[in-house]
């Protein structure tokens, strides 16, 4: 692949032509280019697939600075068996956005999501069937 791909596919965004968005927990800012990250922040820009999900997660870090929730993790993962293992291995894994405790002690799955796919409901299907979670889905505009 070539460099010149390269850029072109990264201007694309995802394949669901969100724009990757990098978000700053130090700053506080969203920017769609960390080269734009001001040098005086000794933070470190995080990728994200959407500008919601980035400023979903700046969100939560502050309530989780806060101690309002607690195990805050990005792109957790849940693999997925079906009827069972194949080959000792998941069929496949569930990647939630977002997990955390809230100031309740319940545990919080969260997706974010431009548009919502039916690989993606039969997911949260098996995730419900396996883990017994729930998964809350996040759309644009939604905020926390
Ligand atoms: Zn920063």
């Amino acid at each position: 692949m070539t460099k010149r791909a390269t850029a072109t596919t990264r201007r694309r965004g995802n394949k669901y032509g969100a724009q990757a968005v990098y978000a700053c927990d130090r700053c506080m800012q969203t920017i769609t280019n960390p080269d734009n990250h001001p040098s005086s922040c000794a933070g470190e820009p995080v990728r994200f697939h959407s500008k919601t999900e980035a400023r979903y997660w700046l969100v939560l870090r502050v309530d989780e600075r806060a101690g309002v929730i607690s195990g805050l993790k990005r792109q957790a993962a849940f693999p997925l068996y079906g009827a069972g293992p194949r080959n000792g291995k998941p069929v496949t894994t569930y990647y939630a956005d977002f997990v955390y405790f809230d100031q309740y002690g319940d545990y919080r799955v969260i997706d974010v999501k431009g548009q919502d796919t039916r690989v993606s409901q039969l997911k949260r299907g098996f995730l419900q069937a396996e883990y017994g979670v729930t998964v809350e889905l996040v759309t644009k505009g939604q905020g926390k």
